[in-house]
């Protein structure tokens, strides 16, 4: 299963985050860490705001925090938002499957999709930072910014 750019991508903000300290990058920052164009990055922001995953303050001075809320995040429960839980295959689209009505293969997916999610409930953002990972992103995050 191959995640969506924005799902990965929020994951990585988080990642970010969670590693800031006492320092609040901006988005843009945060966008030229992680090698992605800004205005994509200053959307999934707006959306871990929304799920109450990150503060941002406006301004000089102002940045991005992650919150308690997001700091103990379930990646499986991130996951989920982000991806959606729709079937791994388009059974019914425009030109729908003739075997949609009784598939087991459709079958057999889905579970194999639950199982993909619930390995990644128990996970939370801050262990997704742990060495080697947290040391990483500290390094990558003092990098001189293009923008
Ligand atoms: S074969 Fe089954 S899983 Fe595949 S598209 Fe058809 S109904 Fe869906």
């Amino acid at each position: 299963m191959r995640l969506l750019r924005s799902t990965d991508l929020a994951l990585r903000l988080l990642m970010r985050l969670a590693v800031a300290g006492e320092s609040s990058p901006t988005t843009r920052e945060v966008a030229g860490d992680m090698d992605v164009p800004y205005t994509h990055a200053a959307k999934v922001v707006a959306e871990l705001q929304h799920l109450g995953l990150v503060d941002a303050r406006r301004g000089r001075g102002g940045g991005l925090t992650l919150t308690g809320k997001g700091r103990t995040a379930s990646v499986g429960a991130l996951v989920r938002t982000f991806e959606g839980e729709g079937d791994v295959v388009d059974c019914e689209g425009a030109a729908p499957c003739p075997l949609h009505t009784g598939c087991r293969l459709r079958g057999a997916l889905r579970r194999a999709q639950e199982a993909f999610f619930a390995a990644l409930d128990p996970v939370t953002v801050t262990d997704i930072v742990r060495d080697p990972t947290g040391p990483l992103l500290l390094g990558i995050s003092r990098r001189p910014h293009d923008a």
